[in-house]
């Protein structure tokens, strides 16, 4: 029997010549299984005898092993089976590496946010939301009201274990939506810088670590809560009747561009691909003394325009896209050329000038990343962009959750957050 480092969970001495492996057994379809096996040793005589200690150290590399984790489980998330998916795809894997757990069930719409501002994070190594991606975007925003806001948020990995409709998280880290893997690359993972964007919009803030959507995507993720038995199914059926319907989402928007077009930011990624980024030490931005959120560098959506911000009026818009990840879901490789902490943004839109044929023709090319080439659309590199509706009836989604449909501004903040990673970037820059 063969057991790969990356699959051990732990090894101690089992006496008798013999060393106890814990390990996650590989089921097929990326599921995983904890188990044990009793290794029985050969003696080398040559003092470099194999111990539990040399298995330990080969198998977590740089990685803590027995994580200290907070569980947010969401059990209003996806089709309501959190927990259960928890206990028993998840559960059995951090007990076998002997991680040590805290639980807890959110009570209602908002608790995780007042965990996270509140929880004594020296307890903790991590925070894994056992949600869809509704709980990351709440757990941040409760770091984001702490006196130590910025040392918390670089310092403590916010991680997901897929359990809702939207999975983006898990499946652009760990390169699939299942459970156990999620649990595997949690307990193996190393933190990892990630950038996050910040958001204003009237006299609020936000900070989101996935997406804003404006237009067909925000309809779908938000215009669907009733259709939340049908799991992920809701989105792409969603996008489909919109398409099909050719509804126009008119606004302005003025984006500071770091690369404009797809060829540049495509070249862009190639050339920092491999370039697996240092971990940061240093833990508060030198422009600030306080360690509580400091205001955006750019100004508010409140503030004048900038000059060099490229201002542009889209009357027959359909789709408005901004991200930090590359998958929106297991099935849309939406923003391939997006890296964790490179300090840009990816930010897609096509107006209805595309064709309802051809919208519908990259909408399956999403899948795959193949939607990018389509000249119609337009895919760049940003730092910032201000977005003013003119609608005044529709959503507004970031991560996933309803915002108001107003003008709002957002940013890059470079490196702000951290998660655990096992490739320590994402999982299709990884391959
Ligand atoms: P999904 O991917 O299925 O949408 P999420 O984890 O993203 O799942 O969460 C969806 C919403 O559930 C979030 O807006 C969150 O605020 C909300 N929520 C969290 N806990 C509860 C609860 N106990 N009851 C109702 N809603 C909750
Ligand atoms: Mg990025």
């Amino acid at each position: 029997m063969l057991i790969a480092f990356k699959d051990i969970l732990w090894a101690e001495d089992a006496g008798a010549g013999k060393i106890e492996v814990a390990y996650a057994k590989p089921r097929g379809g990326h599921k995983f299984k904890a188990s044990t096996a009793l290794l029985k040793l050969r003696r080398s005589g040559d003092g470099n005898d194999v111990t539990a200690k040399t298995i330990m150290d080969h198998a977590y590399g740089s990685a803590r092993p027995g994580k200290r984790i907070l569980v947010l489980i969401n059990p209003h998330g996806g089709q309501g089976k959190a927990e259960a998916i928890y206990r028993r795809h998840a559960a059995p894997i951090f007990a076998a590496a002997r991680c040590t757990t805290d639980i807890v069930i959110t009570k209602r719409r908002n608790h995780a946010t007042e965990i996270a501002r509140d929880v004594d994070v020296a307890k903790y190594d991590a925070v894994v939301c056992c949600s869809g991606d509704g709980l990351p975007h709440e757990v941040l925003n409760g770091f984001a009201k702490r006196p130590d806001c910025q040392k918390v948020l670089k310092t403590l990995p916010l991680c997901q274990l897929p359990c809702g409709s939207g999975n983006a998280m898990a499946v652009s880290l760990f390169g699939h939506p299942s459970p156990s893997l999620a649990a595997l690359s949690i307990v193996k993972g190393c933190p990892m810088p990630l950038d996050l964007m910040y958001m204003t919009q009237g006299a609020t803030t936000s900070l989101s670590f996935l997406s804003q959507s404006y237009g067909i995507v925000a309809d779908c993720d938000l215009g669907t809560e009733n259709l939340r038995w049908m799991g992920g199914i809701r989105f792409d059926l969603g996008v489909l009747v919109k398409t099909v319907s050719g509804t126009t989402y008119p606004c302005e928007i003025a984006v500071k561009y770091v690369h404009r077009d797809v060829s540049q930011a495509k070249a862009y990624y190639e050339r920092h691909v491999d370039g697996h980024s240092e971990e940061d030490s240093s833990l508060v931005d030198p422009f600030t003394d306080s360690l509580a959120l400091p205001p955006p560098r750019l100004g508010t959506v409140n503030d004048p325009l900038s000059d060099d911000w490229q201002k542009l009026h889209l009357e027959s818009l359909s789709m408005f896209y901004v991200g930090n990840m590359p998958y929106m879901s297991a099935t849309a490789l939406m923003f391939p050329y997006a890296l964790p902490n490179d300090g840009t943004l990816e930010l897609l839109h096509w107006e209805t000038s595309i064709g309802r044929v051809n919208s519908l023709n990259t909408l399956l090319d999403v899948e795959k990343g193949n939607h990018v080439n389509n000249p119609k659309i337009s895919y760049s590199k940003i730092e910032a962009y201000r977005l003013t509706p003119k609608i005044t009836k529709g959503y507004l989604s970031v991560d996933g959750e309803s915002f108001p449909l107003e003008p709002y501004q957002v940013e890059i903040w470079p490196r702000a957050a951290c998660t655990l990673s096992p490739f320590y970037t994402y999982a299709n820059a990884a391959k």
